[in-house]
């Protein structure tokens, strides 16, 4: 490796603005983004998050970082300066067309992303922190690593999650299967998925014609059902061990570098969302049913009545 490789950072600023906005359900907003400088934003597919710094009111991206330590210089700004910063998914990306899709859940005008996100119009600019194609190894910045020999694939999450969960699915090879529960806000929320063959899929709106379901009930009262279903195939733990984490003060985040293998009948479970129903479900997964943590990706998106600040 050469001294100028070794210095290429594995994520980097790009800075872009919005080529068009697509309503996609009720909830969903998808934002595709071009700039110049794509053509080397990595495409890696999965899971991949990337950060949004937002325009500041009267400033824009005036102060946005550009250089290898964003981040540096964005704790560097002084505070009023200080652009919000949010993490989100690549839905798709297309480096020969200049061009990024990013799925926003509008959740109301409570947080500068999805207010941003609402009156989003094209010529609107932000700076993505994504990765980069010159980088000379991996990435990473995803968190989907299923054994190959895994049998069964679970994967759950939330309307934050419901961009990734959607890229992972449509990556699978055909005939992989593949246990799919999303819960939703509403049932117009439940959008086309170009699903491989095996691959079952559950939309789960929280509100109905007959009512509205507390957030998690539905995907909670899901996974445990399809748990329950898969039974032994779920990896057992050497030992049900499991330190609480508190989701007000820490990010829940565990997840297994690589899976163990498990023969033909392994399964390999991903679930993300709000972090105190992810919470939830690593308990019952975990403490319940004693279901190996090294099989299992566990991530709280973001925090009920809490800014991701
Ligand atoms: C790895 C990763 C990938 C993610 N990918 C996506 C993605 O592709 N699309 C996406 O929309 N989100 C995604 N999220 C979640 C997103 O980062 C959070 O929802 C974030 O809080 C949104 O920022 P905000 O500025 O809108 O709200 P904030 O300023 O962070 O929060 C303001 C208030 O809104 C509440 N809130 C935040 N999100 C929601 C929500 N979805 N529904 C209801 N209330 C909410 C907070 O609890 C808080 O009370 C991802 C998160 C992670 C960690």
């Amino acid at each position: 490796m050469t001294v100028e490789t070794a210095q290429v950072p594995a994520y980097r600023t790009f800075p872009v603005q919005v080529a068009r906005v697509q309503r996609l359900g009720e909830s969903f907003l998808r934002v595709t983004f071009t700039g110049p400088e794509l053509d080397v934003f990595a495409s890696n597919g999965w899971d991949q998050r990337i950060k949004v710094m937002l325009p500041l009111p009267g400033r824009g991206v005036v102060d946005c970082p550009a250089g290898d330590d964003w981040y540096g210089e964005w704790r560097a700004l002084p505070p009023e300066r200080q652009m919000p910063i949010r993490t989100y998914t690549v839905r798709a990306a297309r480096p020969e067309l200049l061009e990024v899709d990013v799925d926003f859940v509008l959740h109301g005008a409570t947080g500068p992303a999805s207010a941003w996100a609402e009156s989003a119009a094209a010529g609107d600019e932000v700076v993505l922190v994504g990765p980069n194609a010159r980088f000379p190894g991996p990435t990473g910045g995803y968190e989907w690593h299923p054994p190959a020999d895994a049998s069964c694939l679970l994967i759950a999450g939330d309307e934050t999650a419901v961009p990734a969960i959607c890229a992972i699915v449509e990556s699978l090879p055909e005939g992989r299967h593949a246990r799919v529960l999303l819960e939703v806000p509403t049932a117009g929320d439940a959008l086309n998925v170009a699903a491989p063959r095996g691959v079952e899929i559950s939309w789960l709106p929280r509100r109905t014609g007959s009512g509205s379901a507390p957030r998690g009930q539905l995907l909670t009262a899901a996974v445990v059902a399809t748990v329950r279903e898969l039974g032994e195939r779920l990896a057992p733990s050497p030992t049900a061990e499991l330190a609480e984490v508190d989701v007000d003060a820490e990010i829940l985040w565990e997840v297994p570098d690589a899976a163990p293998g498990r023969g033909s009948s392994g399964v390999y479970a991903w679930l993300a969302g709000e972090a105190g129903v992810v919470k939830g479900l690593r308990r019952h997964l975990v403490r319940d049913v004693g279901v190996d943590r090294r099989s299992v990706a566990f991530m709280g998106y973001w925090r009920e009545g809490r800014d991701s600040d």
